[in-house]
């Protein structure tokens, strides 16, 4: 967690001290503009991956072409002969988040190998939790790894599989995996997409105007990737689900079964982007609902309700509509954070607040401000703008949290800090108050954002969603870390993880 990557609504250093969602992806099949599409797809997710961002594509015949690079989907396809040096029908494209600023190329997806039916092209979102003991077992059966994504631990998965039809050896390499992951794989004759047995992560489908008889289609992470490409929501990927598109249309298989889904409870309070709908629900109105839900479990005499902008504003809004409280923009973020300042120095560290948000003093002196934010991770942030907010002359400040307290590690794609730097898996609410300065800090209930998802509470026995960094509740075994399967080190200076 020491890169200063940020959401790109949020833009700028101090968001450090927010959990990262770690990578993006969209395939088009069917379509004359699949490169262009795929990079306009990339770059509504560009939330979910700032360190690089690749592309390949696919044309008859089984040729390949690739384009990769470091930074942001606009840095590397911006230019209209990058885009027509991806000729094809069909494009598959990934954004890549990274924990240090180096990203090496060689880790940037999708990666693309040769097999004895053809070039296959593999992106993932997500974390395999056997990833490690899995690339041991292969190593020593000969495998040569290029890379340190998980995404390759998939390619030599399907590389070594006996059965013979892609999808075959798809379905062999996944029955192997454990793990949190939405994948997108390419080759030939078929794009293929498929969502971990728990549907952790999210992948959706889409469906393009034109494409002939059995039509044009898009997967992505999230709908905001739909909805600049003009395409059709479908449905979501379920959970277990490998989808298969190809000249014939779509056609779904379900090799795992079906198990109760688990997905991310956390793309609802932050990392996907508000104007995206996640399993049928519209993430900005969860949002609304969680910050009234947060209001009626700890409204507090104030005077006004500021967000901590811009993933605090939906349930700020919802916080203020509940309790009646004016809304105002108390602090203003700098849009314009360049990534001139996005240095991991201890001096830009410090200015980092200062560099992103600022205090409207207009609305903030004199009153008793209520702020709204989306999480506590280190608390370093918090502590900075409460007490920017002090300095702008309020007479109170109340921190309100539209998640519960994050007192465990994420192990399956979202990458946070090791336990030990959370600050609610180290201080109760009343010290974590008084370690970032405010009058008062509440965090929404567990059971209060399960009712604001429209459920009764937390069902222990079928919670219906992935909540470990809540509740240290881990429903896919972290295998490596149970057999302290570490990378060797070469692989770990590599990947920065
Ligand atoms: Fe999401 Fe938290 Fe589960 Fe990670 S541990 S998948 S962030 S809910």
């Amino acid at each position: 967690m020491d890169a200063l990557t940020t959401h790109p609504w949020d833009g700028g250093p101090d968001d450090d001290d927010k959990p990262h969602e770690e990578c993006g992806v969209v395939g088009v099949w069917g379509s004359a503009d699949a490169a262009a599409l795929t990079a306009l797809g990339l770059h509504a997710l560009q939330h979910r991956g700032q360190e690089a961002a690749g592309i390949v594509s696919a044309e008859a015949g089984g040729i390949f072409h690739a384009h990769k690079g470091r930074g942001l989907v606009g840095d590397n396809f911006g230019d209209a002969a990058v885009i027509a040096g991806l000729p094809g029908r069909a494009a598959l494209g990934h954004n890549r988040y990274a924990t240090t600023g180096e990203t090496a190329l060689r880790n940037v997806q999708p990666l693309y190998a040769d097999f004895e039916f053809g070039g296959l092209a593999v992106a993932h979102n997500g974390n395999l939790t056997n990833a490690h003991t899995l690339k041991r077992a292969l190593v020593r059966r000969g495998c040569l790894f290029q890379s340190t994504t998980d995404s390759e631990v998939f390619v030599h998965l399907i590389a070594i599989s006996l059965y013979s039809t892609v999808t075959d050896r798809l379905i062999d390499a996944l029955k192997q995996v454990q793990g949190a992951y939405s994948l997108v794989a390419l080759h030939d004759g078929a794009l293929l997409g498929a969502r971990d047995p728990l549907g952790v992560r999210p992948l959706v489908i889409g469906r393009l105007a034109g494409g002939g008889p059995n039509g044009a289609y898009v997967l992505a992470s999230e709908t905001c990737a739909l909805d600049i490409v003009g395409a059709e929501f479908v449905r979501d990927v379920e959970p277990g689900e490998i989808v298969v598109i190809d000249e014939a249309g779509l056609r779904s298989l379900k090799p795992f079964g079906v198990k109760p889904s688990r997905f991310c409870i956390f793309e609802y309070i932050y990392f996907a982007r508000p104007d995206s709908t996640v399993e049928g629900t519209p993430v900005y109105d969860t949002r609304k609902r969680i910050g009234a839900e947060l209001s009626r479990e700890s409204n507090v005499p104030a005077d006004v309700v500021v967000p901590v902008p811009d993933s605090g504003v939906p349930a700020a809004m919802g916080y203020a509509a509940e309790s009646g409280l004016p809304y105002e923009l108390g602090i203003i973020r700098n849009h314009y954070v360049g990534r001139t300042f996005i240095e991991p120095t201890d001096q830009i560290r410090h200015l980092g607040v200062k560099l992103k948000h600022s205090a409207n003093r207009a609305v903030i002196e004199g009153k008793r401000v209520v702020l709204v934010d989306d999480s506590i991770v280190r608390g370093t942030t918090s502590r900075k703008i409460v007490e920017m907010v002090r300095a702008a002359g309020a007479s109170e400040v109340h921190m309100r949290i539209s998640s519960p307290p994050t007192t465990h590690s994420c192990f399956y794609g979202i990458d946070t800090p090791e336990r030990s730097k959370l600050l609610a898996a180290k201080h109760d609410v009343e010290e974590m108050a008084r370690i970032i300065g405010a009058d008062s800090l509440a965090f929404i209930s567990l059971d209060g954002l399960y009712r604001a998802l429209g459920r009764p509470g937390r069902d222990a026995a079928n919670p219906g969603y992935c909540d470990a960094c809540f509740t240290g509740d881990y429903a896919i075994p972290l295998v490596d870390l149970q057999q302290n399967a570490a990378p060797s080190l070469s692989l770990l200076q590599a990947n920065g993880q």
